[in-house]
């Protein structure tokens, strides 16, 4: 799927669609595993009038927790006004809160839609509570109540004179 990306904002033009989830083969790399991404791209001008592209993003995503290593859904649902810049300095030399992105004539909206979302995913995906973790804990302080075979084995490996 292709746009021309000035032209489309010029003619406020509207794509809906959704992406298979094997397609985004940078977000499986994240790694990040989804069924499918549902997207509109809609076009127009933003409040300082520059050609625009106005994104919206729904998707269930399943990331890793970096603390657990469980998995981790995440629901995406995001929108973001691009400005269609017509070089790469403008999009460089700027410092303001702007969003921009290269104008092209052949703007691949696969691609656009997946920068997107990997810009909305959390850095450092976490739970906010590990379960598997707590889950973990308690297993742990429960087998050092029990006087395990593997404590005894242990204090035997432990005892002074044996090697
Ligand atoms: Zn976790």
């Amino acid at each position: 799927m292709v746009i021309d990306g000035l032209q489309f904002a010029r003619k406020s033009g509207e794509l809906v669609g959704r992406i298979d989830g094997a397609q985004l083969t940078r977000l499986a790399e994240i790694p990040c595993q989804t069924k499918e991404v549902l997207f509109r791209v809609v076009g127009g001008a933003n409040a300082a009038g520059k050609p625009s592209l106005t994104v919206k993003l729904i998707g269930d995503m399943k990331l890793v927790c970096q603390r657990c290593l469980a998995p981790l859904l995440f629901p995406l649902s995001v929108e973001t006004e691009l400005e269609l810049s017509r070089n790469l300095d403008e999009i460089e030399g700027a410092d303001d809160d702007i969003d921009r992105v290269l104008a092209a004539r052949e703007m691949n909206v696969e691609d656009l839609v997946e920068d997107e979302v990997i810009l909305a995913l959390p850095m450092i995906p976490r739970h906010a509570e590990c379960l598997s973790l707590v889950v973990d804990k308690k297993l742990d302080a429960q087998v050092e109540k029990q006087v395990s075979p593997f404590g005894v084995l242990n204090s035997l490996r432990k005892r002074p004179g044996r090697r």
